[in-house]
């Protein structure tokens, strides 16, 4: 007997799945963590699921202006405090 899994792929568009709950969310609702300027080239970003509270990491990149629209968002969280 053949089984075939259908899975999502992780990033579609500015939509993420959880690998857990596989419950979809927009990227900017998942929870960044903090990332140490430095190393920021050097290390990979770690998201937590706003349903399940999963942390995971993504291996693969994502979309330039997704990332871009989130690191602007978390420069004004910063500028707010
Ligand atoms: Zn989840």
């Amino acid at each position: 007997m053949i089984y075939s899994v259908v899975k999502k792929n992780l990033i579609n568009g500015r939509m993420m799945v959880c690998p857990r709950c596989k419950k979809d969310h927009d990227i900017l609702q998942y929870i960044r963590l903090e990332m140490i300027e430095e190393y920021a080239h050097e290390t990979t970003p770690v998201y937590k699921c706003c349903s399940c509270k999963w942390l995971f990491s993504p291996s693969g990149e994502m979309p330039q202006e997704i990332y871009e629209k989130f690191y602007r968002m978390l420069e004004e969280i910063a500028n707010k405090s």
